[in-house]
């Protein structure tokens, strides 16, 4: 499979909704909870090793940031959430700026929702999804650090997160680690990204 997502590159954070850049194009961006994996899976899946820093200390970094991918085509890290010495400054995020961010950014594509396999579908997580349904918008959730699990108990947290979601979203297990579901979800951001040449 032709990999996209090599040559991504960091292309400027923004630290409120008013320093979003209107650039035309297409994104399709990644949200979760601290912790959840989410640098991580942004770097193994563009091949890169510090793309998206990951951090030692949850919940720091509440700008949305982008790297270019080319082609007009974003991904985009959103600000982890639900990390609990952070929660007072994140309600404003977590209530305002994410869904506001959501509904209004007309190249968002999809969001790729990252859970921790061990620890899925918490209610902020439940919540993101289902503004997301009401919007219309696709949503993918990357079930991380998936080799944590075995592959029965992997399954299983597949089958039963999968039992308690909307029809039209979709999920897989992922691990950066085990470089488990790369092509998945690279596949998934292809489908999203309909770049020019693909049909
Ligand atoms: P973020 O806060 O969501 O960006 O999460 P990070 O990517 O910074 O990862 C949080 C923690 O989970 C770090 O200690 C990572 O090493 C660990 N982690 C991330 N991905 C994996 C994975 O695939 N497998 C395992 N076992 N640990 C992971």
């Amino acid at each position: 499979m032709k990999n996209r997502y090599h040559n991504a590159a960091y292309q400027y954070s923004a630290h409120n909704l008013r320093q979003l850049q209107d650039a035309g194009g297409f994104e399709v961006a990644f949200a979760g909870r601290s912790n959840a994996g989410k640098s991580s899976a942004i770097n193994a899946i563009t091949g890169s090793n510090s793309l998206a820093r990951t951090s030692k200390t949850p919940g720091r970094t509440q700008q949305i940031i982008f790297f270019d991918l080319g082609q007009g085509r974003r991904l985009v890290d959103l600000p982890g959430y639900g990390f609990a010495k952070v929660a007072h400054s994140m309600r404003g995020h977590w209530h305002e700026t994410l869904p506001r961010f959501l509904a209004g950014r007309r190249q968002l594509q999809g969001l790729i929702v990252l859970m921790d396999s061990r620890h899925p579908a918490k209610p902020q997580d439940t919540q993101l999804v289902e503004w997301c349904v009401e919007l219309g918008l696709p949503v993918h959730i990357l079930l991380t650090k998936s080799d944590k699990l075995s592959r029965s108990a992997g399954l299983q947290a597949l089958r039963e997160i999968r039992a308690g979601l909307p029809g039209e979203v979709t999920l897989q297990l992922f691990s950066a680690h085990a470089r488990q579901g790369l092509d998945e979800a690279r596949g998934k951001l292809d489908e999203w990204f309909a770049w020019p040449g693909d049909g």
